[in-house]
């Protein structure tokens, strides 16, 4: 007689026919689940000599985490930015919808905004676990507004601001709450930015540099007080000058602390970086690369006037420009589109690219644990694809949320 029968009665679920992503590699394995977790199969065997429940036929398609996006400003008309009386419905609404995109997790983030929008919406923002309701909330990512003026791309000049207080009062004056923030966008050559790094680290909140005229040394000082992120690379900071790299240096500096991995996120759509610059990325620093939407809210909308915060914005093809210029206003890909692009493009494989739209934001959020991996234990979030990288199913806590 097995001696603890059953640790729990609830129903467990064995995907077969399937390669799994762990370890780095697609493995042929089963993937279980019960209670919303990944299972270990082999304790189920021997500790509690369990069975499965009920059996999914994958069709020999790949299961992969979810996918998370840490910089998405909105979507389908929806502007996080923008403080409406339905700004949680709208957040629910995007959520619903990027399951599609195979987005299991997201940070909704706000650009550069005056403090009443930040008061508005940051409490209204909450984080969840996601679920047949849409994607999970990580936690806001605040771009802004602590950034380069000379650097603003399509944030509104009017609100960016210096840190004045020295650094960690400024960002309750402007923040308001700092709850449910995940991620910070800094300029670090602010004067103050030092302690307002140090304050926002020790809160557990990622830093990341961006938006920016940094060079490579005011770089690497915010990486010792802790900030551990890059903002769309190559977009709005100086570019690489081989005297002085600025903030792309980082991703070769030796400067970073033994044991830290600096990450460093890229809007792979095909138009915010050239191929050329986004292999020469990935090929120094493959470990550290984070692949972001930057979705504008016209993201699943038809061509024409849309709104970002403050600005308008013009949308023609794939591009998004604030309108009447030619500056680039975050994009309008999906997260599967930009792992399709950034794989044809880096010639990177499939565990590679993968990866990079789901544990390597998870580690810089310090998740890892329990999203963006398929290890024992962690959260059942994954996505069913086909060879082609096309998303097929989408799972939370081990439930079927989409499907092709
Ligand atoms: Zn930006």
């Amino acid at each position: 007689m097995p001696s603890n029968k059953s640790v729990s009665d609830a129903p467990i679920t064995q995907f077969i026919n399937c390669r799994i992503l762990r370890d780095h590699r697609l493995q042929r394995e089963d993937l279980w689940v019960r209670e919303g977790k990944i299972l270990d199969p082999e304790k189920l065997f021997f500790d509690e000599e369990g069975f499965a429940d009920h059996k999914v036929d994958c069709g020999n398609r790949i299961i992969a985490p979810g996918f998370i996006d840490v910089q998405i400003n909105g979507g389908y008309g929806i502007d996080f930015s923008q403080a409406t009386n339905n700004i949680k419905q709208g957040v629910a609404l995007v959520a619903k919808k990027v399951l599609e995109h195979g987005v299991t997790s997201f940070c909704p983030t706000l650009v550069t905004s005056p403090p009443e929008i930040y008061r508005q919406v940051i409490p209204e923002i909450r984080v969840t676990d996601g679920g047949a309701e849409g994607a999970g909330v990580l936690g806001l990512h605040l771009e802004g507004p602590f950034i380069s003026k000379e650097k603003k791309g399509a944030h509104p000049l009017q609100f960016i601001r210096p840190f004045e207080k020295g650094g960690v009062s400024d960002l309750m004056e402007t923040y308001g709450t700092l709850e449910n923030v995940a991620v910070v966008t800094v300029a670090p050559e602010l004067t103050y930015s030092g302690p307002a790094i140090r304050e926002l680290v020790g809160k557990g909140i990622a830093v990341s540099l961006g938006h920016s005229m940094a060079d490579l040394g005011q770089a690497e000082e915010a990486v010792q007080n802790g900030a551990s992120f890059i903002t769309h690379l190559f977009n709005a900071m100086l570019p690489f000058h081989h005297r002085d790299p600025g903030i792309v240096g980082l991703l070769t500096s030796d400067n970073v602390p033994a044991g830290r991995t600096v990450y460093y996120g890229m809007i792979s759509d095909g138009i915010h970086t050239h191929p050329a610059a986004l292999r020469i990325a990935h090929r120094s620093h493959p470990a550290g690369l984070v692949l972001v939407t930057d979705a504008v809210p016209a993201m699943g909308l038809p061509a024409g006037r849309h709104t970002l915060g403050q600005q308008e914005i013009h949308i023609q093809g794939l591009h998004a420009y604030v309108a009447g210029t030619t500056t680039l206003s975050g994009s309008i890909a999906t997260m599967d589109m930009c792992v399709r692009h950034f794989r044809q493009a880096s010639g990177c494989t499939v565990e590679a690219a993968l990866e990079a739209a789901s544990l390597h934001p998870a580690q810089l959020l310090g998740i890892s644990h329990r999203k963006g991996t398929l290890d024992y234990d962690a959260d059942a979030d994954f996505i069913v694809l086909d060879d082609s990288l096309t998303v097929r199913e989408t799972y939370i806590a081990g439930q079927l949320v989409w499907k092709k």
